[in-house]
């Protein structure tokens, strides 16, 4: 497991944090999900970042 943080695509906010199984690391699979940014008040694209 690795644990990646989950950034807002619109204001770099840095909201989130989760874990990728192994498996997700090595098919080097990039989380893209919509997520409630409290920065912008409403729910944005948030995108990992290391
Ligand atoms: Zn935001």
């Amino acid at each position: 497991m690795e644990i990646v943080t989950l950034e807002c695509e619109v204001c770099g906010e840095r909201n989130y944090s989760t874990n990728k199984t192994k498996k997700m690391v090595q098919q080097r699979l990039k989380l893209s999900l919509k997520k409630y940014c409290p920065r912008c008040k409403k729910h944005t694209v948030h995108k990992e970042v290391k």
